[in-house]
């Protein structure tokens, strides 16, 4: 089964509006030099303030039929209400947005998230029309402890429950192991292809096999333009999801095109 590639940027609380839209503009200038079944689906991830910035510049950009897809950081599971702080699925959808990252470990370190309160986003989510990037990942005293596989597995099966296997084939699920993000250390391809298909064989246990087929799995943690053709050509691993490198439209184009030099 062929599954197009994602390259999703997370830009994480960085760049101002007008950094942003100049960045945004400078992947959209590399991107348009390519026809969409070449191209992987590029994804980007800015802050809040200014997905309505990057949305209202994403598709005026004659690059015929190319498109740049936005995605929130983030997002409460419920409609609206007395939920300081936060943004709605219809939000995120109104500033533009198709996907929505939830899980991140920073969410889950420095803000608590649960597996359940994710699970009630993914849910929350696909109900609205948009696909879920639902991130997953063990840190280096787990991975020493050798609960890696343990640890991930329940995490995915907290994040699918009670979702349908539709609408499990439709989401995107990104492997980020902890200890990867940001450090600079990427977690060697093979390893990290041998644990997303453990994922894999999850979502066949709770979705089944057309849902596992499917659903695209991205590798994230320091993903470079030197490293995205070895995990591009690995069976299972389906795309990135780039942190670091995604703030600089040089390496995010290169990571771009070097995917398409191995896997589109
Ligand atoms: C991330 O935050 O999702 C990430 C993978 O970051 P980095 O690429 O900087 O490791």
């Amino acid at each position: 089964m062929s599954r197009k590639p994602i390259i999703a940027g997370n830009w994480k609380m960085n760049l101002l509006r007008s950094e942003a839209k100049e960045l945004f503009e400078g992947i959209k200038s590399f991107v348009k030099d390519y026809t969409a079944p070449q191209l992987p689906t590029v994804v980007i991830a800015p802050t809040f303030t200014s997905l309505c910035e990057v949305s209202s510049v994403k598709c005026d950009c004659g690059c015929g039929g190319n498109k740049i897809y936005v995605a929130a950081q983030n997002c409460h599971w419920e409609n609206s209400g007395a939920y300081t702080g936060e943004i709605s699925v219809a939000m995120a959808k109104d500033a533009g947005c198709d996907y929505i990252i939830i899980g991140h470990s920073e969410r889950r370190q420095y803000f608590s998230e649960t597996d359940e309160m994710i699970n009630k986003k993914a849910k929350a989510i696909l109900a609205g029309g948009l696909i879920p990037i639902i991130c997953c990942g063990e840190t280096l005293g787990q991975r020493e402890a050798g609960m890696t596989d343990e640890h991930i597995a329940s995490q995915i099966r907290a994040a699918l429950s009670g979702i349908s296997s539709e609408d499990v084939a439709k989401s995107v699920i990104a492997y980020e192991p902890i200890w990867a993000i940001g450090t600079g250390k990427t977690c060697d391809s093979a390893e990290a292809n041998r644990v997303i298909k453990m994922i894999r064989s999850v979502v066949e246990e709770v979705a089944g096999s057309n849902a596992a087929d499917s659903i695209r799995i991205l590798y994230g943690g320091s993903v470079k333009p030197s490293t995205i053709e070895e995990q591009m050509a690995q069976s299972d691993i389906d795309g990135a999801l780039v942190g670091g490198a995604s703030l600089k439209a040089d390496s995010f184009n290169e990571i771009i095109a070097n995917t398409m030099k191995v896997a589109v």
